[in-house]
């Protein structure tokens, strides 16, 4: 398999201007990913900013209520910032100084991205611009706000439907323009190669931490890893180092509203090949998950070749199943998960039930439900 090829999946489709500067970013990747003076300064700022490494809980309410395997929650709600990702966020911007880039650029959707993106900048004192559609800063005003104070400046994306597809390719235009200078923070395993790889890499310390902790605490692997699936960078982090446990089952949950792999077709997005939801046109087509990190009508190019291969399972979950599991595990564990971590935990209630309590199942907590609540608030009333 080629670098950055995924059977059929990734790959990089782009003009040739961004595939010179995509190339050096590949080798930039490859020279440090594995120097010890980069992981020793990657590892330092996992502990002491963002609060790794994170416990791995036994939800004990939970899996009485269920009765079945046990199930531990993968705390990423517990970094800095509040989700998984942050760990890509300062993996990213250490291999932006080794490279000698003086500004950050990132796309967000939601929000979420942008602001582990401003958080780090922050830190690092490093200026940041993130380009967001006109739409989605129309609709997520809070976090645009968060993000000027935490000093980055937003750029409206004004083209097309004004959203995350838009904030994509501006900010892919930028990093051509300026590439000497830039650094392009990609926030999820998708977009062309190297960034799949480069995402998958510092989001793997989830499982790093996982396998080691889970057998520390059962002596043994755990029948099943389940997390949700958006672009796939938590759930590819919380797989990666049990994908050669041929015994553990890994599944990745997408929402019913945007279940790219589970109801998608293969189709060239922006610049790399995946599983890919379209309209009646071809165009990718709009979703509607009520967890704004999970709506992207693609997905990470591994997960689509995981899937292909059986390696992992993918199922769904709907918006109401969701809001379920985020009143539940609220109520009986005190701990209130993002929207999206609760497709996932939705899912895992339900495998628990068909398994014996002598087997366990991981489920990564990929963020915590502060940001979700006011939008509940409003579900729940209507
Ligand atoms: C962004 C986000 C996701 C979805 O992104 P992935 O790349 O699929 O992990 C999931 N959970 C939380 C809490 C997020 O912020």
């Amino acid at each position: 398999m080629n670098e950055g090829n995924f059977g059929e999946f990734g790959g990089s489709y782009v003009p040739e201007g961004l595939q010179t500067v995509l190339d050096d970013l590949a080798n930039q990747f490859n020279k440090y990913k594995d120097d010890p003076d980069f992981n020793a300064d990657f590892k330092y700022y996992l502990k002491e900013y963002v609060g790794r490494e994170n416990p791995l809980t036994y939800a004990e309410n939970l899996t009485e209520y269920v009765g079945g395997a046990k199930i531990y929650l993968k705390r990423e709600d517990l970094n800095h910032t509040g989700a998984h990702k942050i760990n890509n966020t300062i993996g990213q911007i250490l291999l932006a100084k080794r490279m000698g880039a003086t500004r950050i650029i990132a796309e967000t959707g939601a929000g979420q991205h942008g602001v582990a993106t401003a958080t780090a900048c922050a830190m690092f004192k490093i200026p940041c611009t993130i380009y967001m559609g006109t739409e989605d800063i129309k609709r997520q005003a809070l976090n645009v706000f968060r993000m000027e104070l935490l000093g980055a400046k937003v750029v409206p994306v004004n083209e097309g439907q004004g959203r995350l597809k838009e904030a994509v390719d501006a900010a892919l235009n930028e990093l051509v323009e300026n590439y000497e200078t830039t650094f392009y923070l990609l926030g999820s395993a998708v977009g062309p190669h190297p960034f799949p790889s480069m995402v998958r890499h510092f989001q793997s310390i989830i499982s790093e931490e996982a396998r080691r902790q889970i057998l520390d605490k059962e002596g043994k692997l755990p029948k099943a890893v389940v997390a949700c699936v958006g672009g796939g960078s938590n759930a590819i982090g919380a797989f990666a180092n049990f994908i050669d446990d041929a015994d553990v089952r890994l599944i990745g949950v997408e929402p019913i509203e945007a279940a790219s792999i589970s109801k998608g077709v293969p189709a060239i997005l922006h610049g790399f090949k995946c599983l890919t939801l379209l309209d009646e046109a071809g165009n990718p087509s709009e979703t509607n998950s009520i967890a704004a990190g999970l709506d992207y009508p693609g997905v990470g190019p591994e997960h689509s070749y995981l899937s292909e291969t059986g390696r992992a399972e993918y199922v769904q979950a709907s918006g109401a199943d969701a809001l379920e599991a985020f009143q539940l595990l609220s109520k009986i564990e005190g701990i209130i998960p993002a929207l999206e971590s609760a497709h996932a935990v939705f899912y895992a209630m339900k495998l628990a039930k068909e398994l014996s309590p002598e087997d366990s199942i991981i489920v990564n907590l990929s963020g915590r439900g502060d940001k979700d609540v006011s939008q509940v608030f409003d579900m729940l009333k209507k």
